[in-house]
């Protein structure tokens, strides 16, 4: 019996066959994987979770893929959710968690969407995979389609940082650099889709690649002893993960996996160089106003945000805010987190950080509210944006003498 029985447009209700496909015919609105609820409510169970592999594939039950031979696994998922003491100390958070999504096999949270993604459109007979990335999310596909041993065609802004794309060239994917920001890329891709039978990762087969972000939420709410948060910090790119978020925790209350139905209040975290949701949210605006992006964090810089709208109806309903911080008050959080926890991430990290340390010091919350932040990528892939180590204060440099050692350094 299949589980997902069709695609349905969040906007008007309008129902599809299942197929790659994302818009409305009707009202251009997104479409979102259906799911049937007597299959499901039989189906999803605490024990098959807990009995399943130690990846994001424990979840398989609740994402969009009806046959486990065509899953296209590099073992994501299920990554560390810490206790953070010493960040929580400085924030006066005595329950503060951060899920490191950096520990993913392509280093960022893109690999959850990716598998699925991959795992469904192998499974509909698709030849090529593609996407429109501002860097992450080609990472990950260039990788899941070399090991799925697919044709991949990867669609980057020509200036990505130097790490990403050599992270992305070593899977040997087509590459193809234009001359423009992520937004132009985009909408080159949305284009071609018209005339190449290829499966665009976060554009005609979204609805497939958006579940796979749910698994963060349902592995946070695992770890934490199948129970929600209070609330949940998300960075916003397209805000497509922060609305799956959302959902995950509905479907987490409805098939019982958790005890209570309170849901958690979700909060956006953006650049202010790039913040066209947190811009609608402080005017109390419905419509998202595009942007041209500007800021060090590349791999959220997104100035035409397709599911901005949905992210600022969440936050206001879940009791959540979508708060933006500075380029300086990147690297700051980059720096505390890594100084505090051990954790490098790159700037979307550093932006969540931010604004659970701006909201934190602006009294946000009382102190004993478990509140989770979503580390999303590696601190590698951003490196550049760090002062070289000859900068760095506390660094000497010696003669190999115990003499030399003595006189520079003060134990
Ligand atoms: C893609 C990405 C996000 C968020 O993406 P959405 O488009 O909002 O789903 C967050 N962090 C990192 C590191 C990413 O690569
Ligand atoms: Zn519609």
């Amino acid at each position: 019996m299949p589980k997902v029985i069709g695609l349905r447009c969040r906007e008007c209700g309008a129902e599809y066959e299942l197929q790659a496909t994302h818009v409305c015919e009707m009202c251009f609105g997104p479409l979102d994987a259906v799911y049937d609820q007597a299959v499901m409510r039989k189906l999803v169970k605490r024990e098959r979770i807990e009995d399943g592999p130690k990846s994001m594939w424990r979840y398989r039950d609740l994402l969009p893929v009806e046959d486990s031979v065509n899953i296209v696994t590099l073992g994501e998922g299920f990554t560390p959710l810490v206790k953070a003491d010493r960040l929580g100390a400085e924030l006066g958070l005595r329950n503060l968690y951060l899920k490191n999504d950096s520990m993913n096999p392509t280093n960022s949270f893109k690999d959850r969407v990716v598998s699925v993604a991959i795992s469904w459109a192998r499974a509909q007979g698709f030849e090529t995979i593609a996407c429109a990335s501002t860097g992450n999310l080609a990472n990950a596909v260039a990788a899941y389609a070399a090991r799925a041993g697919l044709e991949c065609f990867v669609f980057i802004p020509v200036d990505l940082e130097p790490a990403k794309v050599a992270s992305i060239s070593v899977f040997d994917p087509n590459i193809v650099a234009v001359r423009g920001n992520y937004d132009d890329v985009n909408r080159l891709c949305s284009q071609l889709l018209e005339s190449t039978p290829w499966a665009f990762c976060n554009i005609n087969i979204r609805p497939f690649y958006a579940e796979g972000s749910k698994t963060l939420t349902f592995e946070t709410a695992e770890q934490l002893g199948w129970r929600l948060p209070d609330e949940i910090i998300i960075p916003i790119a397209s805000g497509c993960q922060f609305v799956r978020h959302r959902q995950a925790a509905r479907e987490l209350v409805e098939y019982g996996l958790v005890r209570s139905d309170r849901v958690p209040a979700f909060t956006g975290a953006q650049a202010l160089g790039c913040a066209p949701v947190y811009n609608a949210f402080v005017s109390g605006e419905e419509r998202v106003l595009p942007v041209k992006p500007d800021t060090i964090a590349r791999s959220i810089a997104i100035g035409n945000p397709s599911d901005g709208i949905y992210v600022n109806r969440i936050a206001r309903e879940t009791g959540g805010v979508v708060e933006a911080v500075t380029e300086e008050e990147i690297v700051d959080s980059m720096r505390l987190l890594a100084r505090t926890e051990g954790i490098f991430t790159e700037t979307a990290g550093g932006v969540t950080i931010g604004v659970l340390a701006k909201l934190a010091r602006a009294g946000r919350w009382r102190g004993d509210e478990t509140v989770v932040a979503y580390v999303t990528g590696h601190g590698l892939k951003t490196a550049d944006v760090l002062a070289t180590a000859n900068g760095h204060a506390k660094r000497v440099e010696i003669e190999p003498t115990m003499k030399s050692f003595r006189q520079k350094v003060n134990i």
